[in-house]
């Protein structure tokens, strides 16, 4: 084993305190069944935000805890307990903030549930994270990293991949049949995008409020005159379109007033609504059109580590590509600022050196 330093610098949650805190604390021990891991670079989320400003949080939340909640790192030491032959010291691994506990009993895990599972650890969701030079896990949160995808790549398939992979696969069951209807092409929506091409989707619409992230699009291959213009009401372009009752399922990553209202007019009778974005934190049912176009509201949330497995299969293969800009771990409070003025296009990992 290389020498592991005593302590180290993280970037912290104080209860109390919005601003993320760099601190010296000590680097962890692995527990009986965890790993401890070199971090090779660590995604940063918006929710980063409502974590260090939201003070009403679950119980598992300590005092003091390290953020980040999107891994990748290698492997550098096993736990006391850990016999498994699947990894080695040195793999590169893809790291679940919230693998669950696998608990006979847990009243979420036992219902193929993990992610949403209170026992278990939750890595940098109040409890300590990937914002550091050493993180210890759980080894079932692990997932090894293929050859051809980047330590960043594979940071940011932990979350914003697999969310986006678990909504549309498990949650979704989207077809090829189906035409799609898809708002927003942020973090999560981009990577959604490509999930849904790889389906081959009948025909997929695309709306945005950003040019830019349109025209991005239409360079992954989505005909121009399936996108939406900015500015223009996506119920009307429908409408004027001639698409009426043509879309089977609407994905939102979006989750506002007008795109939760646009997605229940779009819809086709019989249709699916997949909600995973929550940017308005509540939005009205319309119960008439609700009931009697026979609607599905299909709430996702997270993924597991199984579908992290396929979604860097996916990434290996070149079948999708995760949008990532690199920066330093020092840098984290301006790319925390950048994402919330909208200056991030896509997803930033933080490298570590
Ligand atoms: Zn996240
Ligand atoms: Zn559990």
């Amino acid at each position: 084993m290389t020498d592991v330093p005593a302590t180290m610098f993280a970037w912290r949650k104080h209860r109390g305190n919005p601003e993320p805190v760099w601190e010296e604390i000590p680097v962890p021990e692995p527990g009986p069944t965890d790993v401890l891991v070199k971090m090779l670079a660590s995604g940063v989320c918006r929710s980063d935000h409502s974590l260090l400003t939201l003070e009403k949080q679950a119980g598992w939340f300590t005092d003091k805890w390290t953020l980040g909640h999107e891994g990748c790192g290698k492997i550098i030491k096993f736990g006391s307990a850990i016999n498994d032959t699947k990894f080695k010291i040195g793999d590169v691994v893809a790291l679940h903030a919230v693998p669950g506990c696998n608990g006979a009993d847990c009243p979420e895990c036992t219902r193929d549930l993990s992610q949403i599972c209170e026992r278990g650890h939750h890595s940098g969701i109040g409890q300590d994270g990937f914002y550091a030079p050493y993180a210890a896990t759980d080894i079932r949160s692990l997932a090894l990293v293929p050859e051809g995808v980047t330590p960043a790549e594979a940071a940011v398939a932990t979350d914003a991949v697999t969310t986006a992979y678990h909504a549309i696969h498990r949650r979704g069951e989207v077809k090829p049949h189906e035409t799609v209807f898809l708002f927003g092409l942020g973090g999560l929506g981009f990577n959604a995008l490509q999930i849904l091409k790889n389906i081959g989707c009948r025909r997929i619409f695309v709306s945005d409020i950003r040019q830019e992230r349109l025209d991005e699009a239409a360079a992954l291959g989505i005909p121009r005159e399936d996108l939406v213009p900015v500015g223009v009401s996506p119920t009307q372009w429908i409408e004027d379109n001639g698409h009426a009752a043509t879309v089977d399922t609407v994905c939102d990553f979006v989750g506002t007033h007008q795109t939760f209202d646009d997605a229940q007019d779009i819809v086709r009778r019989g249709g699916k609504l997949l909600c995973i974005g929550s940017l308005d934190t509540e939005n009205t049912i319309h119960m008439k059109t609700g009931t009697r176009k026979r609607l599905s509201y299909i709430f996702s949330y997270g993924g597991q580590v199984p579908d992290l497995e396929v979604v860097l299969k996916l990434v290996a293969e070149g079948s999708l590509r995760p949008q990532v800009e690199e920066k330093t771990l020092k840098e984290f409070p301006t790319v925390l600022k950048d994402l919330l003025d909208g200056k991030v296009k896509a997803r930033v990992a933080l490298v570590h050196e």
